[in-house]
């Protein structure tokens, strides 16, 4: 069985928890981009929010218009903060389940034969060790699972067997299907198939000449119910980054090193569990103007997530301190440009 779980409106509902006293307020979490004090975009909003219209990628400006200012707090998103909350679920999904992907920063992919016994631990083990709320989809196929999970939003647990898949999804409007984009359910509809049990009545050549072979294929045997099996790639986690704040702000290499080497450890777990190699490096530096400064390295042949990287650190940093005069008060690691690991993944 496949399970699905997405965390709730998760950097609002984070943001919720270290406020308690804002309970009941809507909470509007926003991309600022510094120009003015109003412009940006808002990333997540809880639901107290969402009742009000504000939704994410909306502008600032047009949500302060929606919230009632007594009512409402807007707060920078503090990633940080998100991707500690989103490595200890990983933990605990881990711990619990057999084989298990980790799609973006707050949803998961786990196969395991006795998923839907597990599937209610899970979500209270989540609640109890960090005091949040998540939806879970189990399903005989990934897709199925998924639905489920958004189905049962929010706080939901939705377990399925083949036939209540079948029925979820053949009776889904044909947009609400991961893996149909907006242009493609356009294309079917204009082909009269408004739900996915309608693609079953469309010619499957139509179907090849219209989408191509691969996505014809695919969209033949959706409408038919025969969903892929298997749980897909690590595609969400397009990079690996920790960031920490210095002690005192400070421009000694010595200092900067052993915090990075901090960071490091905590970001090579993650790479250990995804079983990545990579092909850049950055160091990220916030300097006392609160400005943040990246300095990469791009290496020709990809390295292991154990690979030592010690002499690269070090001439980044030095690299940094001769361009720029400024104390450094915040430093950060990431490991991008992901590759997977020859021979190391499953193959269904
Ligand atoms: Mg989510």
């Amino acid at each position: 069985m496949y399970l699905h779980l997405d965390m709730d409106y998760f950097f609002a509902q984070l943001e919720e928890k270290r406020r308690p006293m804002a309970a009941g307020k809507i909470i509007v979490v926003c991309v600022f981009s510094g120009r003015t004090a109003d412009s940006g975009v808002v990333s997540t909003v809880n639901y107290p929010g969402r009742a009000l219209g504000i939704h994410s990628g909306m502008p600032i400006a047009f949500a302060r218009k929606r919230a009632p200012p007594a009512d409402s707090i807007f707060i920078p998103v503090d990633h940080e903060y998100y991707s500690q909350a989103s490595v200890q679920i990983d933990r605990i999904i881990r711990n619990m389940c057999a084989k298990v992907v980790q799609a973006s920063i707050d949803e998961w992919n786990v196969e395991d034969a006795i998923a839907e016994g597990k599937a209610p631990a899970l979500k209270e083990k989540i609640r109890t060790a960090l005091g949040l709320a998540c939806s879970v989809g189990v399903a005989p196929s990934l897709l199925g699972a998924k639905m489920a999970a958004s189905k049962s939003k929010p706080d939901g647990l939705l377990i399925l067997n083949k036939a209540g898949e079948r029925k979820l999804i053949g009776r889904s409007d044909v947009e609400k299907v991961p893996g149909i984009g907006p242009k493609t359910a356009e294309a079917l509809r204009s082909l009269g198939a408004d739900r996915v049990d309608d693609i079953s009545k469309l010619d499957p050549l139509v179907l090849v000449e219209t989408f191509g072979r691969k996505s014809g294929a695919w969209l033949h045997d959706l409408g038919r119910g025969w969903y892929d099996s298997g749980l897909g790639e690590e595609k969400g986690q397009e990079e690996v980054s920790h960031m920490g704040t210095l002690k005192e702000k400070t421009r000694d290499p010595y200092l900067l090193l052993s915090k990075l080497a901090e960071l490091e450890a905590e970001a090579r777990e993650r790479l250990m569990h995804m079983k990545k190699s990579y092909k850049t490096l950055s160091l990220i530096f916030v300097t006392d103007d609160l400005r943040s400064h990246t300095k990469s390295v791009s290496f020709r042949n990809p390295r292991a997530w154990n690979e030592d990287i010690t002499k690269d650190k070090e001439a980044l940093v030095r690299e940094f301190l001769a361009g720029n005069p400024l104390d450094i008060r915040r430093i950060g690691i990431r490991f991008g440009n992901f590759l997977d690991l020859g021979g190391q993944t499953t193959l269904f």
